[in-house]
C-alpha cells in the first residue's frame, strides 16, 4: 500500500492505473477505522482492480459546535487496517492541499433530501460532505465508489448528487455493520461513557423491533414512530434529536408505508449525537 498526500501524486498513480485499463474503486472516510469501513474497503477490493481510501476530516461538513477539533484519530492503526485490507493507495491529505488559500466553491444538493433529518439540526452538513465528495470523485475518478447505509441520508444525497451532475460513478451502498449487542459501528462510539455505550443499544434494539412489527404487516407509520419515541424516551440518558418515517427517495414524511421506506433517527447520549436507520421495502 503506497500513502499519499499530495492531490498530483494521486492523480499521477491513478493516470497510470487508467491507462492499464484497471477499474478504479474510492472509499472516503474520515479514519478512526472500525469494520464498517473495512466491509466498504472489502467490498470495494471485491469489485475493482485498484482500492483508493481517503482518510480525512472534513472541515466543511462540521458545524462550528461540532467536534472537529476532537474527531477521533489514529493514523498508525488506521494505516495497519487499510494495508491489511488489501487497499492499494490511502489518501491523507492535509486541510491545506483540500482548501486551499482562498478557497470558495462548493456544491449544495437542494431541496427536502438535504433538509430534512439529519439537515435540520446539521444544515451545513450536506453542502460540506458533497464538495468533499465530488473533489474526491475528480482526483480519483472511480468507476464505483462504496458508502454505508449507516449514513443513509448521505447515500440518498450523493446519488441524487451524481445523478444531477452527469457524474460517470456506480455508487455502491453497503449494509450497517454493527457490534455484538446491535449498534451500528461508529467512530464517535468511542465518546460514550460505559454506561451510555450500555443503553445506546436502545436505538439498534428498537428498530429491530419495529422491522418485526412490519413484517407481521403493520403499515401505520404513526404507530411505528410512537413505538420508538417512546422506547428511547424510557431511556433517561437519551435525548431524542429526530425520529422519523419518510420515504426513502423523496424524504417526505409518510402515514402509510409503501414502497421504499426509510426510519430513521439521530439520539443524543450527553454530547454524543448517534444515528441510526433501516430501509425497507414494502
Ligand atoms: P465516516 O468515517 O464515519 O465518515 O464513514 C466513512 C464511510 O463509512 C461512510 O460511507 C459511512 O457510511 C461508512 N460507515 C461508517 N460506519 C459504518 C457502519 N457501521 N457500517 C457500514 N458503513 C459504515
Amino acid at each position: 500500500m503506497k500513502v499519499i498526500k499530495i492531490v498530483s501524486e494521486l492523480r499521477a498513480v491513478i493516470k497510470e492505473a487508467k491507462r492499464l485499463g484497471k477499474t478504479v474503486g474510492l472509499v472516503p472516510t474520515m479514519g478512526f477505522l472500525h469494520e464498517g469501513h473495512l466491509a466498504l474497503m472489502k467490498k470495494a477490493k471485491d469489485g475493482t482492480d485498484v482500492v483508493v481510501t481517503s482518510i480525512f476530516v472534513n472541515p466543511t461538513q462540521f458545524s462550528a459546535n461540532e467536534d472537529l477539533d476532537s474527531y477521533p484519530k489514529d493514523i498508525k492503526r488506521d494505516m495497519e487496517l487499510t494495508q491489511e485490507a488489501g487497499v492499494d493507495y490511502l489518501f491523507i491529505p492535509s486541510v491545506e492541499e483540500m482548501y486551499p488559500e482562498g478557497y470558495s466553491t462548493y456544491v449544495k444538493v437542494e431541496g427536502n433530501i438535504t433538509e430534512q433529518l439529519c439537515g435540520i439540526t446539521r444544515s451545513h452538513h450536506f453542502r460540506g460532505v458533497a464538495t468533499i465528495v465530488t473533489k474526491l470523485f475528480n482526483m480519483v475518478l472511480p468507476d464505483y465508489a462504496y458508502f454505508g447505509q449507516k449514513d443513509a441520508q448521505q447515500v440518498i444525497v450523493i446519488e441524487k448528487m451524481t445523478r444531477d451532475l452527469n457524474m460517470d460513478i456506480n455508487i455502491v451502498a453497503c449494509p450497517t455493520v454493527r457490534e455484538e449487542d446491535g449498534l451500528a459501528m461508529s467512530s464517535r462510539n468511542k465518546y460514550l461513557s460505559s454506561s451510555e455505550r450500555e443503553k445506546a443499544v436502545i436505538l439498534s434494539k428498537s428498530l429491530f423491533e419495529v422491522e418485526k412489527k412490519i413484517n407481521n404487516g403493520e403499515r401505520d407509520a404513526t404507530a411505528l414512530r410512537n413505538y420508538i419515541v417512546e422506547q428511547i424516551k424510557s431511556v433517561k440518558e437519551a435525548d431524542i434529536d429526530y425520529i422519523e418515517v419518510v420515504n426513502a427517495e423523496t424524504l417526505h414524511k409518510i402515514k402509510t408505508l409503501k414502497g421504499d421506506v426509510l426510519i430513521a433517527m439521530a439520539v443524543f447520549f450527553g454530547k454524543t449525537r448517534l444515528i441510526d436507520n433501516i430501509r425497507v421495502q414494502i
